[in-house]
């Protein structure tokens, strides 16, 4: 990819593309192409379509997607099925059709099975159920990976996929009923704090491991593998570590300086018991994480709130 190679981000109002948007341009990419969902419906086929053709860009980042937290995943499911497969199935196709050089899509964790052992590796893909409050959308995802892969074997397309593991910082989602968990309870525990109140409620047990990964981390990962990885594998993004919802619940708490009580919300799902990715692939190609989980929660609390 060279500096004034015609770069698409599709989707660079969201919180992956726009970190994919800024790291481009910080590295002196001049040529970057965006459109923002009013100018281009990524859903609308004839619209991708004339919009390929008249750009002809060389790299494209497939950033563009639904996405959600536990209940948003789980109630919107079918947008979350049909959006996203439009999305990924026009920019895929006129990808391959208007001959993009590279094209790299934005898979999720949430990809593998419910109860996959853990840490999880890539191959461990369909080797069993998925995790019913977000399979829509993990469906949807696994098409777009087998879609660059089938597009690879049968046209010679390099398109690439990566797996990001959950992820936080500029420009998240802070609604609560469809954020993250990792904003949600920035936003819960600030309010809490400023309003003076005794307490504050956090979903499920408490008893989920995640692993969070700062977004500009995961798109420094994007601009390392579009130079350096040309195979048909996807690959694990993530640090390889992992915390219990309780344990974030309490670090949150901490650097904001919250002083009542957590009230664990039992009627809240907890989702997967345990979402931690091995990392070893994207290790051994050459690049790991920069930014420390508390750091980065410090970081995104004093940019979003203070
Ligand atoms: P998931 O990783 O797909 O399960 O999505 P989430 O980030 O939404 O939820 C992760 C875990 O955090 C689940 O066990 C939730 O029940 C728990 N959790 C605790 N409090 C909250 C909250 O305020 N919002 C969200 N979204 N999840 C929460």
């Amino acid at each position: 990819m060279e500096k004034k190679d015609k770069i698409y981000v599709a989707g660079h109002n969201g919180m992956v593309g726009s970190a994919i948007y800024r790291k481009l341009k910080e590295e002196g990419y001049e040529n970057i192409v965006v459109r923002s969902s009013k100018e281009l419906d990524l859903r609308n086929q004839p619209e991708v379509q004339s919009f390929f053709q008249k750009e002809r860009p060389d790299f494209v980042f497939l950033s563009a997607a639904k996405v959600g937290g536990i209940l948003a995943n789980n109630q919107f499911r079918a947008e979350f099925l049909y959006d996203n497969l439009a999305i990924q199935n026009n920019v895929i196709h006129q990808a391959y059709k208007n001959e993009v050089q590279k094209l790299l899509f934005l898979g999720s964790s949430c990809i593998y099975p419910k109860l996959a052992a853990q840490p999880i590796k890539e191959e461990y893909l369909l080797t069993g159920l998925l995790e019913p409050t977000n399979e829509p959308y993990a469906i949807a995802k696994i098409a777009g990976i087998k879609m660059c892969e089938a597009y690879r074997d049968q046209y010679g397309c390099n398109f690439i996929s990566v797996m990001p593991t959950n992820l936080y910082g500029t420009n998240d989602n802070y609604d609560l009923q469809k954020a993250h968990v990792l904003p949600s309870l920035l936003r819960k525990f600030h309010e809490a704090k400023i309003n003076k109140m005794p307490r504050v409620e956090v979903w499920g047990s408490g008893s989920p491991r995640r692993e969070f990964l700062h977004v500009d981390d995961l798109a420094d990962a994007c601009l390392f593998l579009m130079k350096e990885y040309n195979s048909k594998e996807f690959v694990n993004i993530g640090t390889g570590q992992d915390i219990s919802i309780k344990e974030l619940a309490e670090l949150i708490k901490d650097i904001i300086k919250f002083e009542g009580k957590i009230h664990w919300d039992q009627s809240k799902p907890d989702g997967t018991p345990r979402k931690l990715l091995d990392v070893s692939k994207v290790h051994g190609i050459g690049w790991q994480h920069k930014t420390p989980l508390k750091e980065g929660i410090l970081k995104t609390y004093t940019d979003k709130f203070l």
